[in-house]
């Protein structure tokens, strides 16, 4: 199927030539022509599947063929999302597939100025994406009237319940028309997503896909003991080791991910931090620094990380393990996308070994161990030696062909993969 089939208004289909696709992705395929109809949906579906063009093109095709009201200074269209780098990123979406139209868009989120957001709502916006907190900021000020939404969006909404937005978004959806279409997009389908989406969607058009990464395309997952004061030189040494050029790792606290970078920093390894703690310019700068190429090493915290969409990152590394298994889910799921193979590999101290257990157990996977010669666990924590004391010092790891799996589908433990050894 092409998109030329869609029905799509011919604005929209000029900029998705220009984007230099044709071939709508599975979800934009059942998407498009639902949300066109103005149906409600609800989709499990994650980032990287292309699901932002999936509701963002054919909401952009309502409003531009519906009875123009343009005149009018609401918004029409409310996006919600757990973050602001999934803001900024719907935003520019919008921007990029809406550059034909005269549609204007804006993204608010906090952690910035609120006056230049009031400025541009006084201007006048067709499509609001936001975070909850910095919306309900506005609603109270009142520098932004909900009265016209037509079409509300829930972006991500297992994060934002996650999040404990759910209190925000009730207030948000309280200040809505009754009248109006609700899409809503969540990577898992959780009893707390059901009863969301049961008092919000109206006979909605239920679509679960696969992410766009076929079987192909896979993420190898491996477990690297050691201990924790040791995680430091180990990293150094697989960055030496193994050559790596873009790596995203995951550390457990803003603190954590600050030292790290600059312990990477000093041995000469291009890095930077992600956390909530930056400035919303600096983690912009950051994560497009990242993506360009310019850093070697991107250490983020969950939060910061959460929506982060790069395309073709080969590395995840968990420096730490998380201690909540499905935020593990997510972070493996940054890699192994577009077509490029990924490996996810997690340094686990005995501290954390717990941890890795419950992950385990939620990807219903066996993980295989691999120990490092120079930065084997000290026999006395462990409960199990992994390698003969005296084993000769060898550059590269050592371990048995690793566990292939297909990446996450939805993030939930009733996911089949294949290559693991099922429990
Ligand atoms: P998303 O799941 O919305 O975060 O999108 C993931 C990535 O896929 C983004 O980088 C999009 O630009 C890209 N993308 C979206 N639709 C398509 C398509 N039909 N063909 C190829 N890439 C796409």
């Amino acid at each position: 199927m092409l998109f030329t089939e869609l029905g799509l208004r011919a604005e929209l289909l000029r900029a998705i030539g220009e984007q230099g696709y044709d071939t709508p992705t599975p979800i934009q395929q059942k998407a498009i022509p639902a949300v066109m109809t103005g149906r409600d949906l609800m989709a499990t579906a994650q980032t990287g599947t292309g699901k932002t063009a999936g509701f963002t093109l054919p909401i952009l095709h309502r409003l531009a063929s519906g009875p123009n009201t343009r005149t009018s200074r609401r918004p029409r269209v409310l996006v919600l999302v757990p973050t602001r780098e999934l803001a900024i990123q719907v935003e520019e979406s919008v921007r990029t597939y809406g550059k034909h139209l005269s549609i204007n868009s804006l993204a608010v989120f906090g952690g910035v100025g609120i006056n230049p957001q009031i400025a541009s709502l006084r201007r006048g916006v067709d499509i609001l994406v936001a975070t909850p907190g910095r919306l309900l900021d506005h609603v109270q000020q009142r520098t932004v009237d909900l009265g016209g939404i037509e079409i509300l969006v829930l972006d991500e909404a297992d994060r934002m319940l996650d999040m404990g937005f759910i209190r925000d978004i009730r207030r948000i959806i309280a200040l809505l028309p009754k009248q109006r279409q609700n899409l809503m997009f969540s990577a898992t389908f959780s009893p707390d997503i059901r009863e969301l989406a049961g008092g919000l969607l109206h006979q909605p058009v239920s679509i679960d896909v696969a992410p766009r990464n076929t079987p192909a395309e896979l993420v190898t997952q491996r477990v690297i003991e050691t201990n924790r004061e040791q995680k430091k030189d180990l990293l150094l040494h697989l960055f030496e080791t193994r050559g790596w050029h873009q790596v995203l790792i995951f550390a457990r606290t803003k603190h954590g991910a600050d030292a790290l970078s600059r312990h990477l920093e000093k041995a000469g390894i291009k890095s930077a931090a992600l956390h909530g703690n930056k400035s919303q310019g600096a983690r912009t700068r950051t994560l497009s620094e990242f993506k360009d190429g310019k850093l070697v090493a991107l250490v983020a915290t969950d939060i910061a990380a959460r929506g982060i969409d790069i395309d073709s990152l080969p590395y995840v590394i968990n420096y730490e393990i998380p201690n909540i298994a499905e935020d593990y889910v997510h972070r493996i799921g940054r890699t192994g996308r577009a077509g490029i193979e990924g490996e996810a590999l997690s340094l686990v101290s005995h501290d954390e070994r717990a941890f890795m257990r419950d992950i385990e157990k939620l990807i219903k996977l066996d993980l295989e161990r691999l120990v490092i010669p120079g930065f084997e666990p000290s026999a006395h924590a462990a409960p199990r030696p992994v390698q003969p004391p005296r084993a000769p010092r060898r550059p590269q790891m050592q371990g048995k062909t690793p566990n292939r799996i297909s990446p996450p589908k939805t993030g939930g433990p009733q996911l089949h993969r294949s290559g693991g050894r099922h429990r």
